[in-house]
């Protein structure tokens, strides 16, 4: 590791680390909108579900502001995937 300008294969790496970060979202992203039918069916703001991205169990907490806008955020504690609606 070096403090200089960055290499184009290190801007590459960057890219590609970048697009493997979206693509994690991604997933946890389709089965988000799967817990959250689920949760809002329940009428449960809070809860927990097995990560997609790294198949974690349980690891990734689900919260949804039920009766505000019912937006979720998503985060699992095993490898970092989430998001915020
Ligand atoms: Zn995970």
């Amino acid at each position: 590791m070096t403090d200089g300008p960055k290499t184009s294969e290190e801007i590459e790496a960057d890219k590609a680390g970048m697009r493997e970060a979206i693509g994690r979202a991604m997933t946890m992203m389709r089965e988000a909108i799967k817990w959250k039918a689920k949760m809002i069916a329940a009428n449960k703001a809070n809860g927990r579900a097995s990560c997609p991205c790294c198949g974690g169990k349980e690891t990734v907490s689900v919260s949804i502001a039920l009766g505000y806008n019912n937006h979720m955020a998503c985060q699992c504690s095993a490898c970092g995937v989430g998001f915020r609606e």
